[in-house]
């Protein structure tokens, strides 16, 4: 990131918003505005090798694993405004597992992108396929979406869930029904319970 670049351009926002970007208040905006980002887009600044580093470990048996509940944010890649909600993640180990706190680093490097909750949620279930070769893997979103909050388009409280199903995830209807009875969405989730990957609805908020 060339930082005095960026700061030149919220400069030039901040003219054409109609503000005056020298006054007292504003004066520092570009510096902060560019530091900002920088960290909300430091997943751009590594990539999984680094993030797993090694932490992969054998095992026996295929007892399913289980992280819920993982807080994220995000920035939506049409209008550069946050989405944010909570990350469902499951594997069936084949041979290996991989240490529980690198599940929440790898969510943290995809959703520290521009990204669509779509891609988001099946950049987590591929690249844990490809680091531990599971039987399978699952990983639900939930989000709210401030660009269709603050824009008042759409319901209000309107959250999209998506979900990527692989493997024993896609192929068994129990696996799938297990997982989303362990992360609390067995009610009113026939449409989740019966698809396979990936997904999308909208939903109310509970
Ligand atoms: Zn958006």
């Amino acid at each position: 990131m060339d930082e005095e670049r960026v700061r030149e351009a919220v400069e030039l926002l901040l003219a054409e918003v109609g503000e005056d970007p020298t006054r007292n208040g504003l004066v520092r905006t570009p510096e902060r505005v560019t530091r900002a980002l920088r960290f909300l887009t430091s997943g751009y600044e590594t990539n999984i090798e680094e993030v797993v580093n090694d932490a992969l470990f054998a095992v026996d048996g295929s007892e399913m694993v289980i992280v819920r509940d993982i807080d994220f944010y995000s920035l939506c890649e049409h209008h550069l405004l946050p989405f944010f909600g909570r990350c469902h993640v499951a594997y069936l180990p084949r041979e290996r597992v991989i240490g529980l706190s690198k599940i929440p680093r790898l969510i943290e490097m995809f959703s520290r992108r521009l990204q669509v909750q779509e891609r988001l949620t099946n950049q987590i279930a591929t690249s844990l396929a490809d680091i531990l070769d599971p039987l399978g893997v699952g990983v639900v979103v939930e989000a709210t979406h401030l660009c269709i909050r603050m824009r008042g388009v759409e319901k209000q409280n309107a959250f999209a869930v998506t979900s990527a199903m692989l493997g024993g995830f896609r192929d068994d209807a129990r696996t799938r029904m297990e997982f989303l009875e362990l992360i609390g969405r067995r009610d009113g989730s026939r449409a989740l319970i019966d698809s396979v990957s990936p997904t999308v609805r909208v939903e109310s908020a509970r």
